[in-house]
């Protein structure tokens, strides 16, 4: 208590330590369904230490807030990766006043993409990248994919940002004309074939929730019986 008495004084050295503490945050997410915040805590735990010890808090509908000790652990968890919890990609974003549990808005999570059947002719790293940039950031391309006859497939690691919707392909215009290359996602659970978007299934998707709402509203429309005047 202060000499007025009436404020309370706070503990400065701890105030700084708090706000140290808070300064290095990233919110977290799992992409697959039925997994425990005991079990990613296990998980995090064993992958994230070797950065220096941190801190979890569950936020609830499976996000996790994580505080680093300094800078440079929490940039080597958000820019190393991809990070698995029980086989399932990890999302995450540094944490900011305006997050919001619901939306996937500034979240990403590096990816392995495969190009089944990519023609031969397209596979150099300067291409693949080019291709994979249209889906996302490219990181790495997996060094086996240029041992031809060894993989079936091209596998590229890229940033993907999870707000937007998952392309099933990509148009590309080669020597031999213009083809479809499909787009095959690694361990990516929770992805609704309705929309496209990663973080829910189809029996939760607001996009059809939004169609179902409109199409209830024009019935009722319809029912409403004007009163000739
Ligand atoms: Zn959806």
């Amino acid at each position: 208590m202060l000499d007025d008495g009436v404020a309370v004084k706070l503990n400065a050295e701890k105030e700084n330590m708090n706000s140290k503490v808070l300064k290095f945050l990233l919110v977290v997410k799992v992409l697959g369904n039925k997994i425990s915040f005991p079990m990613c805590s296990v998980e995090l735990r064993r992958h994230w230490n070797k950065f220096g010890n941190f801190h979890m808090t569950s936020l609830g509908m499976n996000w996790i807030l994580c505080s680093f000790i300094s800078e440079e652990a929490m940039d080597e968890v958000l820019n190393g990766g991809p990070w698995y919890v029980g086989g399932y990609i990890v999302g995450m974003d540094k944490w900011s006043t305006s997050f919001n549990p619901n939306s996937f808005n500034g979240i990403t999570a590096p990816v392995w993409i495969r190009l089944p059947c990519l023609p031969l002719y397209c596979w150099d790293e300067e291409n693949i990248t080019r291709i994979a940039s249209k889906i996302g950031v490219p990181m790495y391309v997996d060094g086996n994919s240029f041992r031809w006859g060894k993989h079936e497939f091209v596998r590229v690691c890229i940033r993907l940002n999870l707000e937007n919707s998952l392309p099933k392909g990509v148009w590309i215009d080669g020597i031999a004309g213009r083809f479809f290359q499909h787009i095959e996602y690694e361990k990516i659970d929770m992805l609704c074939f309705y929309c496209g978007k990663v973080g829910h299934d189809k029996d939760l998707c607001p996009e059809i929730k939004k169609v179902d709402v409109a199409a209830k509203v024009s019935i009722k429309q319809e029912n409403v019986v004007s009163i000739p005047t």
